[in-house]
């Protein structure tokens, strides 16, 4: 199938950019799915920052990448994303956000909007020119309209000179559908 899930569509668009990444981010961690996704598709040389506030999900993804043998890739980091300029020095080719709860987790632990739209500030300064953002949003529950809502209102406002900015949902499901943002970056600003 062509036309899949939010989080499905970021990989199909992130996919191709992977090939030469040098540095991506995965911002949730959370089961480990879309990091082990990064590292299947990088070069080995890749270095995969993956971000996660709750131990069981840094634990999670531990122990997916391990499976797969790909740990030498990995950074685990157990703190949020907000700080992430902390952690990270380089320019990030290709970074992933997959905002929500843990899935078979606690719904309580979702990502905030106040700590997303931080993060995604500071992973576009990171960002190289020609690097990529993904941010998958789930405006189907009453929390995560809100945070759909910033980051729709925190993205519309971005210079287009700067950053090419494109959506994606589907428009026949029903109960507010998934939301995916792509973000090109064209320049340094
Ligand atoms: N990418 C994951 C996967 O493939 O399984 C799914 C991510 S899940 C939808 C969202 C994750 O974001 C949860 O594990 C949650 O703990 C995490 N999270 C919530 N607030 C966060 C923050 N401030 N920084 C980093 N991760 C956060």
């Amino acid at each position: 199938m062509v036309v899949v899930n939010a989080v499905q569509m970021a990989h199909n668009f992130i996919i191709s950019r992977l090939q030469a990444a040098k540095l991506v981010v995965d911002a949730t961690a959370g089961n480990g799915k879309d990091t082990l996704f990064l590292a299947k598709n990088t070069p080995s040389t890749t270095v995969i920052f993956a971000f996660d506030v709750q131990p069981q999900a840094i634990a999670n993804t531990e122990l997916l990448v391990k499976q797969h043998q790909f740990q030498h890739k990995i950074r685990l980091i157990l703190d949020s994303h907000a700080n992430m300029a902390n952690y990270i020095d380089q320019p990030v080719d290709v970074a992933m956000f997959n905002l929500g709860y843990l899935p078979g987790g606690d719904h309580t632990l979702s990502t905030c909007p106040d700590t997303t739209i931080e993060a995604i500030n500071q992973i576009l300064q990171l960002l190289a020119v020609g690097g990529l953002l993904t941010v998958a949003a789930y405006p189907g529950y009453e929390h995560g309209k809100r945070e759909c809502q910033a980051v729709h209102q925190y993205l519309t406002g971005l210079r287009q000179q700067t950053f090419a900015i494109g959506s994606w949902g589907m428009v026949n499901q029903t109960n507010s559908p998934p939301v995916l943002y792509v973000i090109e970056k064209r320049r340094s600003e």
